[in-house]
């Protein structure tokens, strides 16, 4: 196995077994093989108004709330809404992997993408492209941005967001860090410059990429992953429940520590 950024040798990692890492792009690479996304997956979006409010800020102060949208990787729709409603002004378009997540979209009366090729194919270029959190679960990352980068108009922009492999959490939490406990989902963790390095690869240029705290509440997260895991045997998931209990003595401590201030990268490209 090599890295995709630079295909260079990958190296065993010492806080998860799930992972390698290429020393050279700082970035880990999961061995799992990839899950697909069921039904509870997408159940608990709903109650990440809070990561909402926070992103819907972001792209307010960075003036990126106008023209045609996509947000690719859109689940149930659920930021579209709030954009479409807030800002009339905005086209919102969404995208998303899961037939059960765009019915669900569709049923909100949103505007979606039902496959790739009819993403592809249709001619409307976009102003602006959101990854929220998705960048880490792409299989296929350079046709994913090889398609991302057609679709943008001239001077349009990407704007993403994804987990920090060298966030102060990740380094003081060691394995308990919430960014390598779905490694059938989190098939990349990048740190700042294997995103930037990824990036510039596709043609990519730099507008600004920065850490921010979290935009999900970590142990809301753990608990909706844990729903999303169900199906699997019934012992991995109480040994995961009592980790996740353990884990919260760790989630106040690291909160009031202030760990949690650069868990998240958010990085805007443009063409
Ligand atoms: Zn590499």
């Amino acid at each position: 196995m090599k890295c995709p950024i630079c295909n260079d040798v990958l190296y065993p990692f010492d806080y998860s077994n799930d992972y390698l890492i290429c020393k050279n792009c700082d970035v880990l690479i999961s061995i799992k093989s990839e899950e697909k996304y069921s039904q509870n997956y997408y159940f608990f979006t709903k109650s990440h108004k809070s990561r909402h409010k926070k992103i819907l800020n972001i792209l307010k102060n960075l003036k990126l709330l106008k023209g045609k949208i996509l947000d690719f990787g859109c689940g149930t729709g659920d930021f579209m809404e709030i954009v479409k409603n807030k800002f009339s002004m905005v086209e919102i378009w969404g995208y998303d992997i899961s037939k059960y997540a765009i019915k669900l979209a569709k049923d909100k009366k949103l505007k979606v993408f039902e496959n790739l090729n009819q993403l592809i194919e249709q001619s409307e270029k976009f102003d602006l492209i959101l990854m929220l959190d998705v960048i880490e679960h792409l299989e296929n990352i350079h046709s994913i941005l090889e398609i991302i980068y057609n679709l943008l108009k001239k001077e349009g922009k990407v704007f993403l967001t994804t987990p920090n492999k060298n966030s102060k959490y990740s380094l003081f939490g060691k394995e308990n860090w919430h960014g390598y406990a779905i490694p059938q989902y989190h098939r990349i963790i990048f740190s700042i410059k294997g995103l930037v390095k990824l990036m510039e690869l596709h043609n990519f240029k730099i507008l600004t990429i920065y850490t921010t705290p979290p935009i999900v509440n970590n142990f809301y997260e753990k608990m909706r992953l844990l729903l999303a895991s169900f199906g699997r045997a019934e012992k991995t998931k109480l040994k995961k429940l009592l980790k996740i209990i353990g884990n919260f003595g760790l989630f106040i401590k690291t909160y009031f520590n202030n760990y949690l201030e650069d868990d998240t990268i958010i990085g805007v490209f443009y063409k």
